[in-house]
């Protein structure tokens, strides 16, 4: 029987598989289109297949861009906290249509914004992630002009998602989007703007959020077997929202709803089946994007968030001078409330970012002692990051990491 030709890989999608570097954000995929495919690989993550030879052109800008590889990040002038990075404004705020307010993740400021965008003409439609039709723990890609499409999308979902692998139809469309993504899927936005001006002339602006990672479907399984279910028996999932923070509610094909808060869900499965790349993520927050969005929490006295159900409440961070006109724009049309938020508050509230930044030196050395590649971060103030830690905690990130990737694979 004759074997299937070989096809010489791309040296970059060679480099992200032998570190399991991959984000799943599909910007490989969009570059090299019928070449390069995502497709979903165990445990359930977002991955590409290359198909075809690519060509030379075609290397060079997976190389680029792809976020695996690394991030490039320049301050340019603005204030940038070692934590946070790069930004002009930060507020908090939600949506003032009580049904978008809880609708979404938080208070629904994303969804908000995005309907001003559409409304004012900014953009002609937006480019979004939501629940799959064919995989109620999975997610899709969808386009949405109506404002009950951005609703229906609202909320966060906590799946593999690969925003980018349809961008060159989008290109081609000759419209204007505004792009929300994951802070990986915008970093590989904007260095494809840079590359090329039919891209950036396409997205307009660029929306994210904070990301604590990706989980696997496994992850979703794993909470539908908690709430005594399974993929088989559900037709609806929402991981969140519909309240603040929302729980995790799996719907049947009888309306019947079985539901788990978010501190369950979350914080004891889903947040245990991240993958590698997130693990070792420099930039959480959305430092490429013109406006991000994140759960603005209340602190208890000993400061740490709590997660009990309110009106939802986002933190809305504006990245650029294009996002800080945008939002006062959505507030000046009636669309959000915003209030001042000091950004020195924000560690405590945001304890999971906050260690992740923290234990990354640490972390990228452990795995570098090993030979394993890495991402490339520049711009990212990973030594300041790891300076707010103690040697001994530092120390302790170190082991860990080289004892997990010395630990035999299951
Ligand atoms: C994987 C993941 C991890 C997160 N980690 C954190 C965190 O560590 N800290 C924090 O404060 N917030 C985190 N969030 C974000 C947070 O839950 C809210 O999305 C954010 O606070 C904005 O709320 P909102 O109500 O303004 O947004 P909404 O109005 O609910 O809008 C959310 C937008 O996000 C898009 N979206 C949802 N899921 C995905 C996905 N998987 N991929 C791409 N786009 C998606 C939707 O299409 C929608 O446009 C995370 C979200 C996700 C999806
Ligand atoms: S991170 Fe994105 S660009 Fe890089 S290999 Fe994965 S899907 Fe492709
Ligand atoms: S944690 Fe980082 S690498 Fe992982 S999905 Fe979020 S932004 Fe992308």
């Amino acid at each position: 029987m004759a074997s299937a030709p070989l096809i010489p890989a791309s040296p970059a999608l060679a480099r992200v598989a032998r570190g399991d570097l991959c984000a799943g954000c599909g910007a490989c995929a969009a570059l090299a289109p019928g070449r390069i495919a995502m497709e979903t690989v165990a445990p359930g993550y977002l991955r590409p297949r290359q198909l075809a030879p690519l060509d030379a052109g075609q290397t060079a800008a997976i190389a680029a861009v792809c976020p695996g590889l690394g991030q490039d990040v320049q301050a340019a002038g603005r204030a940038d906290p070692v934590l946070w990075g790069p930004y002009t404004d930060v507020m908090t705020g939600w949506a003032r249509d009580p049904q978008v307010r809880f609708a979404g993740s938080s208070g629904g400021a994303l969804s908000a914004i995005l309907m001003h965008l559409i409304a004012s003409g900014v953009v002609d439609a937006v480019v979004q992630t939501g629940a799959a039709p064919d995989l109620a723990i999975g997610n899709a890609t969808t386009v949405s002009v109506a404002e009950t499409a951005i609703i229906a999308a609202a909320g966060s979902r906590y799946a593999p998602s690969a925003p980018l692998a349809d961008l060159a139809a989008q290109v081609a469309s000759g419209k204007r989007f505004a792009f929300v993504g994951k802070p990986c899927d915008v970093a590989a936005l904007r260095a494809m703007m840079a590359r090329d001006p039919a891209i950036a002339a396409a997205f307009p602006v660029v929306l994210s959020f904070f990301c604590a990672g990706v989980p696997s479907h496994a992850g979703g399984r794993a909470v539908l077997a908690a709430l005594g279910t399974d993929l088989d028996q559900t037709v609806r999932f929402r991981f969140r929202g519909n309240g603040w923070p929302g729980q995790a509610t799996a719907t049947d094909h009888t309306g019947q709803t079985r539901a788990m808060s978010y501190h369950d869900s979350w914080g004891k499965i889903l947040s245990k089946h991240v993958q590698h790349r997130c693990k070792i993520c420099a930039d959480g927050t959305g430092t490429a994007a013109d406006i991000v969005c994140a759960d603005a929490w209340e602190s208890d006295t000993a400061g740490y968030p709590v997660f009990a159900e309110a009106d939802g409440i986002s933190l809305i961070v504006a990245r650029t001078p294009l996002g800080a006109e945008l939002i006062a724009a959505a507030h000046a049309a009636g669309r959000i409330e915003t209030q001042a938020f000091d950004i020195n508050t924000l560690a405590a509230i945001q304890p999971g970012q906050r260690e992740r930044r923290r234990a990354l030196l640490a972390r990228l050395t452990a795995l570098r002692l090993l030979g394993r590649p890495v991402p490339r971060y520049t711009g990212l103030q990973i030594l300041a990051a790891a300076r707010q830690n103690p040697l001994r905690r530092n120390l302790k990130n170190l082991l860990g990491t080289l004892r997990r990737a010395l630990r035999p694979r299951a």
